[in-house]
């Protein structure tokens, strides 16, 4: 079945609201397995909504307005709708009786256009409404679904749960599960190169990439009859990718790489100190996101200057002066010092050039040494992220932390 949204409304054709009921729609109807195709945005003009509701008969199965119920002279869709299907509208006495006593309540008296918002199509049903006055309508002509509900969200959005999706569920009989896959250290075009012949033939899992901050995620998407068999039938496809490209694999769904990284140290009960230049305590920050990280986390030191990487991590002066404080030496030695000097299983250590100066032909801006040491020995990657300042940091961090992971699985 195929759905489209229309959502009425001047204000959103001129910028001064944001078309979120179809957001909201969009994502209640696709976990049933009804596929929305369009999301049309009409101002408050008869003919123009006409036109719109015309298309829309011809190429959706269900029609589902937003806004334009209210009182007011420029709320047009039920009238509209109701015109051009030649039906008259008339009065829902349920619908008048709960106006009725929201006017009384108030000790307010009810204006001749209150009658308008008890009107319905001949031959639809009212959707209750709690939270306003004017009820939803649902309306079956000629197979096709029309529904109409209220602008505002928080009159919407509960009629929409309570009621249109557990009607519209039982004709779809379908349900849509998706399960996202991870993955670092592989760019978004590798990826998909490796996987291109399976994205071609997709249809039912649907497979789609999607690249942001240094990482690259693939949503597969079945649709089933349950969820059980949409789970079923992800398993091969998801098999078939990470026997390809599974060593870049790191999470699944939400799983932030943080909480991964906190989960590995605290089972692993491996305890760590951090010390960071560039990201300024970035790294430790998003590691103390995490609950529970008291266990292992020690302490990080935020140090900037040449001269507190020697005073307080024990980096030699001739390193620095040698080879600079942004460099593999520096980073290796930052990493042993502080974790010798806390006493930690792992030490880790992050120095860089975060921009926009600094930069240098030999050590541009984005270039950043992680160093991890533990009891064996020390190890230092090099990078070179791309983008501005923040992003830099972010990147490093990051990166750390998936350093860290890495670590610990080949320690085991
Ligand atoms: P009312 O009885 O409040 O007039 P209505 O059904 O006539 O309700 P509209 O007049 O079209 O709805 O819109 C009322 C308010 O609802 C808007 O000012 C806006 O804040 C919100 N709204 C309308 N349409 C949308 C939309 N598509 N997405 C998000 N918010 C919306
Ligand atoms: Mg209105």
């Amino acid at each position: 079945m195929k759905a489209e949204t229309i959502a009425v409304g001047s204000e959103l054709l001129l910028g001064q609201i944001s078309n979120t009921n179809a957001q909201i729609i969009s994502k209640a109807l696709q976990k049933i397995g009804i596929d929305v195709f369009y999301h049309t945005c009409v101002g408050d003009n008869e003919e123009r909504i006409k036109q719109v509701f015309k298309i829309a008969m011809e190429r959706s199965d269900i029609i589902i307005f937003t806004g334009g119920l209210g009182p007011t002279m420029d709320d047009l869709t039920k009238e509209t709708v109701a015109s051009f299907l030649n039906l008259p509208l008339v009065l829902d006495e349920s619908s008048l009786k709960k106006i009725k006593s929201y006017f009384d309540k108030r000790g307010r008296t009810m204006t001749q256009n209150n009658y308008k918002q008890a009107l319905i199509p001949e031959g639809s049903e009212p959707i209750m409404n709690k939270n306003g006055t004017a009820p939803g309508v649902l309306l079956k002509f000629c197979g096709k679904i029309i529904i109409m509900l209220p602008g505002p969200p928080f009159e919407m959005e509960p009629m929409l749960m309570e009621s249109v999706i557990p009607y519209l569920s039982k004709l779809s009989q379908k349900t849509i599960f998706s399960r996202v896959l991870k993955f670092y250290g592989i760019g978004e075009s590798l990826l998909e190169e490796k996987i291109k012949d399976l994205i071609i033939i997709q249809s039912n899992p649907t497979i789609a990439p999607l690249a942001k901050m240094g990482e690259v995620t693939l949503r597969i998407t079945a649709k089933a009859q349950d969820l059980e068999t949409a789970e079923k039938m992800i398993q091969p496809i998801e098999k078939e990718i990470k026997d390809r490209v599974g060593e870049y694999f790191y999470g699944y769904d939400e799983e932030r790489i943080e909480e991964i990284v906190a989960k590995m140290l605290i089972s692993s009960k491996t305890t760590i100190s951090i010390a960071e230049s560039c990201t300024g305590g970035l790294l430790a920050h998003k590691l103390t996101d995490i609950p529970g990280i008291s266990d292992v986390f020690d302490r990080c030191i935020v140090s900037y200057s040449n001269k507190s990487k020697q005073e307080l991590l024990r980096v030699k002066a001739e390193t620095i002066e040698k080879h600079g404080a942004v460099s593999e030496k520096a980073a290796a030695e930052m990493a042993e010092g502080i974790r010798i000097l806390s006493g930690t299983d792992i030490g880790v250590s992050i120095t860089g050039i975060a921009g926009p100066g600094g930069g240098t032909q030999e050590k541009p801006v984005g270039l950043v040494y992680i160093g991890f040491a533990d009891l064996r020995n020390t190890i230092v990657e090099e990078y070179l992220f791309n983008g501005c300042r923040d992003v830099i940091k972010h990147r490093a961090a990051n990166a750390a932390l998936h350093m860290i992971r890495r670590m610990l699985e080949t320690t085991g």
